[in-house]
């Protein structure tokens, strides 16, 4: 099979492109009406008659607000109550599915980028995310990966948390402050992990990371109450590591994004909707049959009652559900390029809030075990959190339910931990979660970009425990994929969906 050229079209270019005319591309300058009550105002007078109503209303707003600076608006509004996500929208330009941290750092990169230019829709199920990775996650940010990708991606992501208050602040209300600790990571090897531990240092030291290699008797001395007696090496992050609070950056970019103009909806895609375009001739695609263009999506509101909101672009940022969300667009169940599934599924990981009295306290970076298992302060007072992945041939935790096995707490962490660090011998569980991965199953990379098929939908998942770190450059990427049509920031074009097609895998060897 022949794979489509790597194209990242703006979507100007895209509907010419593909069409050869103005298809569902709505133009940037277009404005939606927030409020169109049903499918009725469809008709084209009525929809223009909607866009002036829109506009005049957007209008008066404007005029007040010069007038009566703190006069409220909808934009406000919506900030203030974020549960009340009705502003239904049938048609926009960008379409997000999940408004976790990926969905909303989209949203807020594109808006703050274009302001104005274009209807960016977030449809989230649950506002309350209390199910989501986002906030279920650790916080951690570290630059100690192998692949350049996902070190340029934290590195971005540490400087963008460092300018958050400014770009993500808005008037009247207390910059956002994601509570960040600095403290690096510690990875430590034995005999045989060491050389691909070096390797890796090499890799951040090139790209300007600043760590530093520590052998066994350096451990010894700057963590007495370390276990090194199987370690060989152990690197610490110097810079730009430490963790930070998950929902703080969720809330400060999708808040930033509906000051922006965002609209979020509350509502659960179930489905998705295509226009058959005889045409049209996708390049890599010898299937024969018809293109198919994916142009709405099928969302079942609070209410049970379905709704169709028709796009120009959609992105997948549904996090552990992403692989389910693509096959609703026939990926992994169609001919030719749609025959390959987007391989993101949730995977269940356990987090156990532990108090050791006698544990290291604030001289402990976060460390990571060569067995995966990991440790971490949490505040001051003798607390921390601490867990690890399934290993390889260990059976996966049911992801039906979010319910914690305190046996592999027992079994799989505590013995490695108190193995490392004696003084956890005695410890106390005091409480615990589970989360779920949004687990890319081929590679454990993130899955950026376009469909080679269905090139108005994006993929922005698959990030397999390290995406809260990346989601700002997740936004930056996705921003400049699809309307600049090239990625200028950071070359992250190994991480498109194409690699599926071809078999290639870009494997991560830092993942925990
Ligand atoms: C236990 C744990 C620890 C982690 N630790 C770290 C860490 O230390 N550092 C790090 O960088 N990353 C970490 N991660 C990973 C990180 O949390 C995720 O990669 C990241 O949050 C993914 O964000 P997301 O927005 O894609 O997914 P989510 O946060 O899951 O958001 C997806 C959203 O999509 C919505 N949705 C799903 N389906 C639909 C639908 N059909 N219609 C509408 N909405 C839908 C969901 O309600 C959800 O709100 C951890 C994850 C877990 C579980």
């Amino acid at each position: 099979m022949r794979v489509s050229r790597l194209v990242y079209r703006s979507f100007l270019q895209g509907s010419k492109l593909l069409s050869g005319r103005s298809t569902q591309f709505t133009s940037p300058l277009a404005s939606y009406s927030r409020n169109v009550p049903g499918e009725k105002d469809f008709n084209p007078i009525k929809r223009t008659g909607n866009i002036l109503k829109n506009d005049l209303i957007r209008l008066k707003n404007e005029v007040i607000g010069i007038f009566h600076p703190g006069s409220e608006n909808q934009q406000t509004k919506d900030i203030d109550e974020p549960h009340k996500y009705y502003s239904w929208q049938h048609n926009c330009d960008v379409l997000i599915v999940g408004g976790g941290v990926i969905g909303s750092s989209i949203a807020f990169f594109l808006l703050e980028n274009f302001p104005g230019a274009m209807n960016v829709t977030v449809i989230e199920k649950d506002p309350t995310y209390t199910k989501c990775a986002t906030t279920l996650s650790c916080g951690g940010l570290r630059q100690q990966f192998s692949l350049p990708e996902n070190i340029l991606m934290s590195q971005f992501g540490a400087k963008f948390l460092r300018e958050l208050p400014r770009r993500c602040g808005i008037e009247g209300m207390d910059p956002p402050d994601v509570q960040f600790h600095p403290q690096g990571y510690l990875f430590l090897a034995t005999e045989s992990g060491a050389e691909q531990l070096t390797l890796n240092h090499d890799v951040q030291m090139d790209l300007g990371v600043k760590n530093v290699l520590l052998t066994k008797e350096q451990l010894q001395k700057r963590f007495p109450w370390l276990n090194t007696e199987d370690i060989e090496l152990g690197c610490l992050g110097l810079e730009n590591e430490g963790w930070f609070d998950p929902w703080t950056l969720l809330n400060a970019l999708r808040s930033k994004a509906i000051a922006l103009g965002a609209h979020y909806v509350q509502g659960e895609g179930v489905g998705f909707e295509f226009t058959e375009m005889p045409d049209v001739i996708i390049s890599g695609d010898d299937s024969g049959l018809p293109y198919n263009r994916v142009n709405k999506l099928v969302v079942r509101l609070e209410t049970g009652e379905e709704r169709k909101v028709t796009f120009s672009n959609c992105v997948i940022a549904c996090g552990p559900s992403s692989g389910h969300i693509a096959e609703l667009a026939n990926v992994g169940s169609g001919p030719g390029m749609l025959a390959f599934p987007l391989p993101v599924e949730p995977r269940k990981r356990y987090v156990f809030n532990v108090h050791c009295p006698k544990g290291p306290g604030i001289d402990l970076p976060f460390v990571i075990d060569p067995t995966g298992t990991y440790v971490r302060r949490e505040g001051y007072g003798g607390n921390y959190i601490c867990g690890r992945s399934p290993h390889e041939g260990e059976p996966e935790p049911s992801t039906a339910n979010f319910d914690v096995d305190h046996d592999f707490f027992d079994q799989c962490v505590w013995p490695h931990l108190a193995h490392r660090i004696p003084a956890m011998q005695e410890l106390k569980v005091k409480s615990s979660w589970a989360g779920h991965y949004d687990y890319n199953t081929f590679d454990q990379n993130a899955i950026l970009g376009p469909h080679p098929y269905h090139h108005n939908l994006y993929f922005a998942t698959g990030f397999s425990g390290h995406g809260l770190q990346q989601a700002p450059a997740v936004g930056q990427a996705i921003m400049e994929m699809m309307v600049e049509g090239q990625l200028t920031t950071m070359d992250l074009s190994r991480f498109t969906f194409d690699r599926i097609l071809v078999g290639h895998k870009v494997l991560e060897s830092n993942i925990v």
